[in-house]
């Protein structure tokens, strides 16, 4: 099918990106809200760099290397299932790329907000406040995690500067980055346009230069790719890659909310930060979009849909595969005419052979790393079979669900429990149903958090019955090791949304930022037991956490 492109002011045919300026601004005006430590070090900054004029205007655009032409990508998109055309980076520029010589990681930089590139279709190419303020803080907030993730680096509001959406909002510029910006909707646009010229060189460009070559590939799992043709390897490895980031955000209960597949990397990372939430209060069927009726990128459905896209990309690449098999012609003649008429059924039973395949490769990896994080977060250290299917994993969460208990912090708290005597206690030491209310049933602020009756006993059970037999099994009886192992991993801080809205709010409202700096702090920090780096700010810190309901 060809792309209709009927609708679009602007169809940028044959090409995988067109070059586009950034719009100046009035350095004055620019307020630089919040810069990202951890973003500065990985890009091979210095700290202090950011106070330099240099780098306030090239965050928001007015700074252009002459080296480094901006640009803009063409990428199109199945949204909610169904195919929606070319959209492109219609509010995105991309500025220079950079290498960071100490760890060799090369980084595309890219302002989101910059103005309108001829992707915008009929918006306006800015970013308001509130939006940047979301993705500047989760972007950060993941990597702190260690769930792969495009990246932020500052955050830029132009107070008076209004953009018109439901209300006038303020304006604001992201400078973020990532090894790559390639999306799955990258390949469907050039797939649905008939492009096979630029869909290999896409691949081609993706194997070479954002994953450095095939070999780097195949040494990430030489078993799986043995024997494998190139640009199968190529996909096998975008599913390996998604499957161990989906693992990821289920373990910490991130949802994206806007799984199309233009919001899909073809690096693994999260990207493309809407509506997205971590869960409060497990519940499988939680979607943190408003719009998503059919609960299509709720938690539960997450694992499934992301196959769903990886079918798109395997369908995109279909032809590639087919070009490289000594069954089809494998030539510039292919580029121009495609598959013969006659090898049609051959080329459409390898395409679906070779998607089935990397499917079953996809559960495999997604199931394996699903359980390797998550006996982690319960201070396990060993996974065994199927711990995901019925295991403890499975248990967990069922006891999660039922009680209503907190997604994150239930895990920092199951660090707490004591379940085997120390050196010269006694079964005194141990905890308590009493112990488990004040623990997982009472709020921090002292008040009881919704439960039923017996959720203390139940909660008792599982922990004596279940999750001791389990530590018994692996020998780690000793509580105090397994807290140090938990805390590793289990966050103190999790980027809930009002917590985001509270930044927000005191920025819109009261111009002021300090919040948004200590909650980025949080962010960046999230396996601290402190909420601050400030001794003396301390207390004033906790109570505010306390206040908007964080614990
Ligand atoms: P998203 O919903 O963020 O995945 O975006 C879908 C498409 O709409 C992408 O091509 C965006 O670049 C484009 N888009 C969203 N908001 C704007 C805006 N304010 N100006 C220009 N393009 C936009
Ligand atoms: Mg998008
Ligand atoms: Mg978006």
């Amino acid at each position: 099918a060809k792309d209709p492109g009927v609708f679009l002011p602007r169809a940028v045919t044959d090409a995988a990106f067109t070059y586009v300026k950034p719009g100046t601004h009035n350095i004055e005006k620019a307020k630089l809200l919040a810069v990202s430590e951890a973003a500065m070090r990985d890009l091979g900054l210095k700290l202090e760099e950011k106070d330099t004029d240099e780098f306030k205007e090239v965050v928001i655009g007015n700074k252009i290397y002459e080296e480094h032409f901006p640009w803009a990508q063409v990428y199109g998109g199945y949204q909610f299932g169904e195919w929606a055309g070319q959209l492109g980076d219609g509010r995105a520029i991309s500025i220079f790329e950079a290498t960071n010589p100490a760890t060799g990681v090369r980084y595309e930089v890219q302002l989101k907000g910059a103005g309108r590139t001829p992707f915008s279709r009929f918006a306006d190419g800015m970013a308001v406040l509130r939006s940047s303020v979301r993705e500047f803080l989760v972007s950060e907030a993941l990597n702190a995690l260690s769930i792969p993730t495009t990246r932020a680096l500052s955050l830029t509001l132009f107070p008076n500067e209004g953009v018109r959406r439901e209300t006038i909002e303020q304006r604001a510029i992201v400078a973020r980055m990532a090894p790559t910006w390639i999306r799955f909707g990258n390949f469907d646009i050039h797939r649905r346009r008939g492009n096979r010229k630029l869909l290999k060189a896409l691949a081609d460009y993706s194997i070479d230069e954002v994953y450095g070559g095939l070999d780097k590939i195949k040494a990430s799992d030489p078993k799986a790719y043995e024997g494998l043709s190139r640009y199968h390897i190529f996909y096998k490895e975008v599913a390996r890659r998604t499957a161990e980031t989906t693992a990821l955000w289920q373990t910490y209960g991130f949802m994206n909310g806007v799984l199309n597949t233009d919001n899909i990397s073809i690096f693994g990372l999260s990207l493309d930060f809407g509506p997205f939430a971590f869960m409060d209060t497990y519940n499988p069927m939680y979607t943190p979009n408003h719009d998503d009726h059919r609960l299509r990128y709720s938690y539960r459905n997450t694992p499934t849909i992301m196959w769903w896209n990886l079918v798109r990309l395997g369908e995109d690449l279909a032809e590639l595969f087919a070009a490289e098999s000594e069954e089809f012609v494998n030539s510039e003649q292919f580029i121009e005419s495609g598959i013969p008429e006659d090898k049609l059924d051959a080329f459409v039973e390898r395409a679906e052979k070779i998607i089935e395949g990397v499917g079953e490769y996809y559960k495999e990896t997604l199931e394996a790393a699903h359980s390797k994080a998550f006996v982690k977060r319960l201070g396990l250290t060993s996974v065994k079979k199927d711990d995901s299917a019925d295991g403890i994993v499975d248990s967990v969460l069922l006891l999660l669900k039922e009680q209503q208990l907190d997604f994150n912090h239930f895990f920092r708290k199951l660090g707490r429990v004591r379940l085997f005597p120390g050196d010269g206690e006694d079964e005194s030491s141990l905890t308590t149903e009493e112990d488990i209310k004040k623990i997982f049933l009472t709020h921090d602020r002292g008040y009881s958090v919704p439960h039923i009756d017996d959720s203390a006993k139940i909660i008792h059970d599982w922990l004596f019955n279940e999750y001791k037999s389990r530590l018994v099994e692996e020998g780690n009886v000793n509580d105090s090791d397994r807290k140090s192992r938990m805390d590793k991993v289990n966050p103190n801080f999790i980027l809930r949304t009002w917590i985001m809205d509270e930044a927000i709010n005191r920025i819109q409202r009261h111009g002021d930022a300090k919040f948004l700096e200590h909650v980025l702090y949080l962010a960046l920090h999230p396996f601290e037991d402190s909420w601050t780096s400030e001794e003396e700010d301390k207390d004033k810190y906790e109570a505010e956490m306390k206040f908007i309901g964080d614990v």
